[in-house]
């Protein structure tokens, strides 16, 4: 099959394009770049199968000559990383908005099946059990950059639902919890890299806040696994999951854990929010998905502990 993947370039997308490569199918990545980056897909120039256009999901053009010319997308072009979110709040908004509607405005019209890459920020900062997929969405001021990120992927969500509801869009939405694994970069943000490279340099493990927070992690070889079975399964069409792993973990013990797995002489010191991020910030306590729903459809189970996940990527680092 020949398959486009946006956001090709990026953390996730590349090793999605690998996957799909390896499969034996024909990949068109789509990237502009800005959080993903030639790095991660140098390695698939090798496979006949391959293809990379450097653009943007903006450029309609381009998008039109891409989607008419596949037969099915994956749509993970976004706005990535809490921190590249919050510095970056109008690229961010237009991306997540304007990118995905000329991405399911072309697949609505040439009908080509879309998979959606939303995020758990849908849920907001509701936070008292794991989330289900209809649950409330609680959000804060719009002072607070996060909450705009936050309402951009719902809009693609509720978006996809419409296209489905209105003109039978085969599409279907993955909400992605904290998804993790190498070549995934801590410059945007992302704790497990950051706190992985702080160990073994020796440096401060920055946990922000208290560390009180508690969040769970999705490896990406278990998150590739879901996203496939739901491209895969009829019932899944028109319907939202959450992809995730229900093992749970506060920041502050994922400190202590990757300290002594880095067996490393770093402190762990505490920092506030307001020292790392600029304005209002807001953060989630509590964020873990409820796994139930893509568990009944397709039988998905994650494989890869936290334990293991830390290991595999930890080594990435050290060999
Ligand atoms: N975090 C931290 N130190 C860092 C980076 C992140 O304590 O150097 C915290 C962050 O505030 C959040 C959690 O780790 O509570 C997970 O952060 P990440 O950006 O990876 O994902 P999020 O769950 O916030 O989307």
């Amino acid at each position: 099959m020949k398959i486009l993947i946006t956001g090709g370039a990026g953390f996730i997308g590349s090793h999605l394009a690998e996957y799909l490569l390896d499969q034996n199918h024909e990949v068109i990545v789509v990237d502009n770049l800005s959080t993903g980056s030639i790095e991660n897909i140098a390695h698939l120039t090798e496979y006949d199968n391959f293809e990379f256009y450097e653009g943007s999901i903006l450029n309609y053009k381009l998008m039109l000559r891409l989607v008419t010319s596949c037969e099915c997308i994956y749509h993970l072009a976004a706005a990535v990383g809490v921190k590249y979110v919050v510095e970056h709040p109008l690229d961010s908004l237009i991306v997540n908005v304007r990118g995905t509607e000329i991405v399911l405005d072309l697949a609505n019209v040439f009908r080509k099946k879309v998979f959606l890459a939303s995020s758990s920020e849908v849920y907001g900062k509701n936070g008292t059990r794991p989330f289900q997929e209809n649950d409330d969405r609680i959000l804060g001021s719009i002072a607070v950059s996060r909450w705009g990120y936050s309402c951009s992927k719902a809009f693609d969500e509720f978006l996809a639902a419409a296209y489905y509801k209105s003109s039978k869009l085969d599409v279907v939405i993955g909400r992605l919890f904290n998804v993790c694994g190498p070549k995934q970069k801590g410059i945007y943000g992302m704790v497990i890299p950051r706190f992985i490279q702080q160990a073994l340099n020796n440096q401060p493990i920055t946990v922000y806040g208290e560390g009180t927070q508690i969040r769970s992690f999705t490896y990406i070889t278990d998150a590739i696994t879901a996203i496939e079975k739901l491209m895969s399964d009829s019932q899944a069409k028109g319907e939202v999951f959450n992809i995730g792993s229900p093992e749970s973990i506060s920041i502050m013990e994922l400190a202590e854990k990757i300290k002594e797995l880095c067996q490393s002489d770093s402190e762990i010191i505490t920092v506030p929010y307001e020292e790392v991020y600029e304005g209002d910030f807001e953060d989630m306590l509590y964020r873990l998905p409820d796994i139930s729903k893509l568990k009944a459809v397709t039988g998905f189970n994650p494989e890869v502990s936290l334990e293991e996940m830390l290991k595999k990527i930890t080594k990435e680092y050290t060999e």
